[in-house]
């Protein structure tokens, strides 16, 4: 399953296809707006910049799905989306399935993995950081 691009989106994942996790960073008030919009949610401004983060953060919240809501996701099952607050700034939360095969809690330790699904297109996946 490929997600659709929309005008706003669409650097979000082609950046993903390049195995990157980029983001929406504003030039006047320093604040990383999340999901991609054309104003910045700190100050409502339009002087968005695409910018890298690290990719790392910690799980919010998840869910483990134990039904394959589309036949695509069949083979999956049961697997697990997460909700990430990446270190930059702790009020962006970002969603991903969990690649790692670990019981997952809250302040698990995560780093991106994107995963190309076609030239332009990317997913977002995590893995856990172990101690
Ligand atoms: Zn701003």
């Amino acid at each position: 399953m490929v997600p659709v691009p929309d005008r706003d989106s669409a650097r979000y994942w082609a950046a993903l296809a390049n195995g990157a996790l980029e983001l929406q960073h504003c030039r006047d008030c320093g604040h990383w707006t999340w999901p991609p919009r054309p104003v910045c949610s700190g100050c409502q401004g339009e002087n968005l910049a695409w910018e890298p983060v690290k990719g790392t953060g910690k799980v919010y919240s998840w869910v483990v799905n134990h039904r394959a809501y589309a036949p695509e996701f069949a083979a999956l099952v049961p697997y697990t989306i997460v909700l990430v607050r990446i270190d930059e700034q702790d009020d962006i939360l970002i969603p991903g399935r969990l690649l790692s095969a670990v019981e997952v809690y809250q302040d698990l330790r995560v780093r991106a993995a994107p995963e190309r699904l076609t030239d332009d297109i990317g997913d977002l996946n995590w893995v856990a950081l172990l101690e």
